[in-house]
């Protein structure tokens, strides 16, 4: 048979309490593409974002990480297995130097490995490169953005979650971060973007799913919801 898709969320239901967040939700991500989840605030992409990395438990449904069943793993075990998430707000450590937020990323204890790791990144990402021994806290907006996701790529991950990576950004730092996404997608991996930005987001999928109040509304062709008619039918359920 073919190869499993990298990432496959099968009838996914997520519960606060009684309050149901995600209600059979189902999601593939294959090896090489881009998908975009679209979806207003409260839609769920948060919660979606916590059942693929492991920080919530799912009520019913599975989790495959190319094929095998990681629904009862920790994160770091998924991380292991090749999915790596760049949180929404970045998390970076304003203090810190970019250099040592990017050895807080990866899994690996391996000093030398890691720091082979991060000159690649700084390769990948220039601009990093140059800012290496600054207090991250001193880069802008969209280079924090970049530091966030360089830190994910530390794991050597096949597929790279973004959530909300352009939340809060100005257009010129948005530029810059989908300049990056290009980069990653070029390096090889798999991308899954979570976002709100449809217009950006849509540009570069090849794939898009929009959730609405934790259930999947349209799953199709990325530029197919690229005409703002058929993207509102999506995002409001005429359609
Ligand atoms: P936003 O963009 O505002 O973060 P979202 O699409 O990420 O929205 P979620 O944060 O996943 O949406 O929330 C989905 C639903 O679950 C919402 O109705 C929200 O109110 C509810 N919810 C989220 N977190 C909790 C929580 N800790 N306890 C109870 N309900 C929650």
């Amino acid at each position: 048979s073919s190869t499993p898709p990298l990432l496959e969320l099968d009838g996914i239901s997520a519960r606060y309490g009684k309050a149901v967040a995600l209600d059979g939700v189902s999601l593939r991500v294959q090896a090489g593409e881009v998908v975009s989840v679209l979806g207003a605030n409260g839609a769920g992409k948060t919660t979606m974002t916590r059942i693929i990395t492991g920080l919530l438990p799912v009520a019913s449904g599975t989790v495959r990480i190319s094929g095998e069943d990681v629904s009862r793993l920790g994160p770091h075990e998924r991380v292991r297995r090749g999915v790596a998430c760049c949180p929404e707000g970045r998390q970076i450590f304003g203090e810190l130097t970019v250099q040592e937020n990017l050895l807080l990323g990866g899994y690996t204890t391996d000093k030398a490995a890691r720091l082979t790791r991060a000159d690649e990144l700084c390769t990948l990402f220039p601009i990093l490169g140059q800012r290496r021994a600054q207090p991250a806290g001193t880069l802008s907006g969209g280079q924090q953005q970049l530091l966030a996701m360089a830190r994910a790529l530390m794991s050597d991950p096949t597929l790279l979650i973004l959530d909300e990576a352009s939340l809060g950004l100005s257009p010129v730092a948005i530029d810059t971060v989908y300049e990056a996404i290009a980069g990653v997608r070029q390096a090889g991996l798999s991308i899954l973007l979570i976002e709100q930005n449809a217009h950006r987001s849509l540009a570069v999928a090849d794939h898009a799913y929009v959730l609405d109040r934790g259930r999947i509304t349209y799953e199709g062709p990325a530029h197919h919801l690229d005409d703002v008619d058929r993207l509102s039918a999506a995002y409001f359920g005429a359609g």
